[in-house]
């Protein structure tokens, strides 16, 4: 999948609607539309990038930043005491489903490991 059929992309371009909640020159962030906990958004660089496997030393500071972005919606939310979790799935065994970069931000659950 390339950017031209990529639903993050299309999403960045306004073209299919969704919940945001934070965007600056380099990342959006919106609410999953099939949440996983309470809480759960997803926070996308602008620039397309399929996988982990695609980010170059480039993108450093880019990848970098969109933890910046989780740390700030999670004490927007009041998630940062409490505690909340950041995922990024890489390929199809990790259950990838969209080729293009995001960290889950996933909060207002207990999610210890492992589960007692
Ligand atoms: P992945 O499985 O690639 O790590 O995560 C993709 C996420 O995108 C899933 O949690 C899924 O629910 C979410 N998602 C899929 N399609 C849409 C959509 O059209 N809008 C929104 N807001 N989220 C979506
Ligand atoms: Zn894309």
């Amino acid at each position: 999948m390339n950017r031209d059929d990529c639903l993050f992309c299309k999403i960045l371009g306004g073209d299919i609607p969704a919940d945001i909640v934070y965007e600056d020159d380099t990342a959006i962030a919106f609410r999953d539309i099939n949440p996983k906990a309470p809480t759960h958004v997803l926070i996308i660089p602008r620039r397309h990038i399929a996988t982990i496997n695609d980010i170059e030393p480039a993108d450093q500071a880019l990848v970098g930043s969109l933890f910046s972005v989780a740390r700030h919606i999670a004490a927007q939310e009041g998630f940062d005491d409490q505690g909340y979790r950041v995922v990024m799935n890489c390929n199809e065994a990790a259950g990838q489903t969209v080729f293009h970069i995001h960290l889950h931000l996933l909060a207002g659950r207990d999610f210890a490991w492992p589960p007692g």
